[in-house]
C-alpha cells in the first residue's frame, strides 16, 4: 500500500478507505479504556457508540463526495475535501480529548492521526501546520481544564481542580508531546515530499519510456512495411526483368528472320540491277538508264538498312563478347581501304596521329571494327569537298582515347542532345545524305559503354564534330 500519493485522489481515497480501519480500533482503545487502570475518567459506552456512528457517518459522506469529484471531474475541490477530513479529523479527536480525561488520558496520542493523514494529503508545509494545530488543541486543552473552563462543558470526565504545579509538568509534558508532533510532522513531510519528487520524476521516465516504446513499435511497423514493400518489388522487378529479356529474344529472333528473308531477294534484286546497269548493249534510253540506276540506290538504302538494323540488335543484345587483344591503329588502318572511292570522290584527307608504343587493348574485334567503320562513314559522309579528318590515339591513365575529328557540317546545338538515340538524324544531315538509317551513333555508343568504355563529342554547324571516346586498356 502507497502512503504517498502524487495523485490527490487517490490520497483522498487512500485516508477514506484507511479510516474504516482505525475507526474501529480506536472504538476498542475506547472499550479498553474501561478496564484502563489508569483512566480516571472513562466517557460512557452509548456516548462512544454515537460518536463512533458520527465517525463512520461522516466518512461516508467523504467517500461520496470524492466519488462525485471524480465524476464530475472537479479537481479543485479535492483541496477542500483534504482540508475537510484533517478538521473533522480533529474536531473528533478533540471531543474524544474532552471526554476521555482530557490531557491526563491516552487521547492526546490520536492527534498522529491528522498529522500522517495531514502527510498524505498536504504539502511539507502544510503537514507542520497540522502538527502546530495539534500541540495548540492539546496545550489548549490543559489551559481550559486549569482554568475550570472544560470543567463547565459537558461530558467532562477528568479530576476537576488541577494545581499550578500539576499544570507546570503537564505543560511539560505536552510541550514534549508537541515537540515530537513537530518532529514526526518535519521528518515525514520531508520524507513524503522525496517520495513524491522521486515519484514525479519516475512517473516522467516511466512516462518517456512509453513514449519510446511507441516509436519503437512504429519505427518497427515502418521498418516492416519497408522491407515487405521491397520484397515486392524485388519480386516484381524480377518478373518485368524476365518479361524484358523474353521480350527481347523475341525481337532479336524476329529481326533476325525478317532481315534474312529480305536480304536474299534485295541481293538478288540488286544483281539484276546491277547486270541491267553493266549491259554494254544500249537497249535503254538514258531516260530508262536513271530509273534503273535509282532503283539500284533505293534497293541498296534498303540492304544498308537491314544491315544497320541487324547491327544495333547484336550491340544491344545481352549475348557476351569475345575479347581478345587487338591493336587499335592495324584495326583502323584496315578500315579506312573502306572509304577509298568516296574519299577520293570527294577529295579528303585522312591523317591518324599514334602515340608510340600504344598498349594493345582486349575488346572485341568485330564489335569494334563496328565502332570505327561508323565514325569514319559519319566522317566521311558528313565532310565537305577537300575536307580533312583527323584521327587521333593516345594513352591517358588506364585508358586508350580516340579522337575522330573533321571539319564538315557539324550538329545543330538544339539537336545535339539526340544523337545517340535510335533512328535519330539531324536536319542538315538529312540534307546531305538520304541514305542514313539514324542507328550508327547508337551501335557505336552500345559497344564502347559494354566495353567499360565513355563517348561524348562536341560539334558546331559548319565548322565540324569531334567524337572522343575511352577505352579501358587493362582489360
Ligand atoms: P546516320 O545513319 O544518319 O549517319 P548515325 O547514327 O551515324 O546515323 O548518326 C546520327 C546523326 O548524327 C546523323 O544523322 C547526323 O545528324 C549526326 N552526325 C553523326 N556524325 C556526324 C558528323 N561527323 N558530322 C555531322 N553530323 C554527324
Amino acid at each position: 500500500m502507497k502512503l504517498v500519493h502524487t495523485n490527490k485522489f487517490e490520497a483522498n481515497k487512500w485516508l477514506i478507505t484507511a479510516r474504516w480501519f482505525y475507526a474501529p480500533a480506536i472504538f476498542a482503545m475506547g472499550l479498553l479504556s474501561k478496564v484502563d487502570p489508569f483512566g480516571n475518567g472513562v466517557f460512557p459506552v452509548p456516548t462512544m457508540i454515537f460518536l463512533f456512528s458520527l465517525f463512520i457517518l461522516t466518512n461516508v459522506m467523504f467517500w461520496i463526495l470524492v466519488q462525485r469529484i471524480e465524476i464530475l471531474d472537479q479537481r479543485k475541490y479535492l483541496n477542500f475535501l483534504g482540508t475537510g477530513q484533517i478538521v473533522s479529523e480533529l474536531i473528533f479527536f478533540s471531543i474524544i480529548l474532552h471526554l476521555s480525561g482530557g490531557v491526563e488520558s491516552v487521547a492526546p496520542i490520536f492527534f498522529f492521526i491528522p498529522i500522517v493523514s495531514s502527510i498524505v494529503l498536504f504539502n511539507p508545509l502544510g503537514s507542520l501546520f497540522i502538527a502546530f494545530l495539534s500541540g495548540l488543541l492539546v496545550n489548549g486543552t490543559i489551559l481550559l481544564e486549569y482554568f475550570g473552563i472544560s470543567q463547565k462543558l459537558p461530558g467532562y470526565a477528568g479530576r476537576g481542580v488541577i494545581e499550578f504545579q500539576e499544570i507546570l509538568v503537564m505543560l511539560s509534558s505536552t510541550v514534549i508531546i508537541t515537540a515530537v508532533y513537530f518532529i514526526v510532522g518535519a521528518l515525514s513531510g520531508y520524507l513524503s515530499s522525496v517520495i513524491k519528487r522521486r515519484e514525479t520524476l519516475l512517473s516522467e521516465s516511466k512516462r518517456k519510456a512509453q513514449l519510446q516504446a511507441e516509436k519503437l513499435r512504429l519505427l518497427n511497423e515502418e521498418y516492416n512495411n519497408f522491407a515487405r514493400k521491397l520484397v515486392r518489388q524485388d519480386m516484381e522487378l524480377k518478373r518485368e526483368t524476365q518479361e524484358a529479356e523474353e521480350l527481347s529474344r523475341e525481337k532479336s529472333e524476329f529481326v533476325s528472320t525478317v532481315a534474312h528473308q529480305l536480304r536474299t531477294p534485295l541481293s538478288a534484286i540488286k544483281w539484276t540491277l546491277n547486270a541491267l546497269l553493266n549491259e554494254s548493249s544500249s537497249n535503254f534510253t538514258s531516260d530508262q538508264k536513271a530509273l534503273l540506276l535509282k532503283a539500284y540506290e533505293s534497293n541498296d538504302r534498303i540492304i544498308n538498312l537491314i544491315q544497320d538494323m541487324l547491327g544495333s540488335d547484336r550491340a544491344e543484345s545481352q549475348t557476351g563478347l569475345s575479347l581478345v587483344e587487338i591493336n587499335i591503329p592495324d584495326l583502323i588502318n584496315n578500315v579506312i581501304p573502306d572509304f577509298k572511292s568516296t574519299v577520293e570522290k570527294k577529295g579528303l584527307k585522312i591523317t591518324v596521329h599514334t602515340e608510340k608504343d600504344l598498349p594493345k587493348i582486349k575488346a572485341d574485334p568485330q564489335k569494334m571494327r563496328a565502332v570505327f567503320q561508323n565514325l569514319l562513314e559519319n566522317a566521311v559522309k558528313y565532310s565537305n569537298r577537300k575536307g580533312v579528318i583527323k584521327i587521333e590515339l593516345n594513352k591517358e591513365d588506364n585508358f586508350l582515347k580516340v579522337v575522330f575529328e573533321d571539319n564538315g557540317i557539324g550538329i545543330p546545338k538544339e539537336q545535339q542532345s539526340d544523337i545517340f538515340k535510335k533512328f535519330f538524324r539531324a536536319k542538315n544531315a538529312m540534307q546531305v545524305d538520304n541514305t542514313g538509317s539514324g542507328l550508327g551513333l547508337f551501335i557505336v555508343k552500345s559497344i564502347i559503354e559494354r566495353h567499360g568504355g565513355k563517348i561524348d563529342f562536341e560539334s558546331e554547324e559548319n565548322k565540324g564534330t569531334k567524337f572522343i571516346f575511352t577505352l579501358p586498356l587493362n582489360k
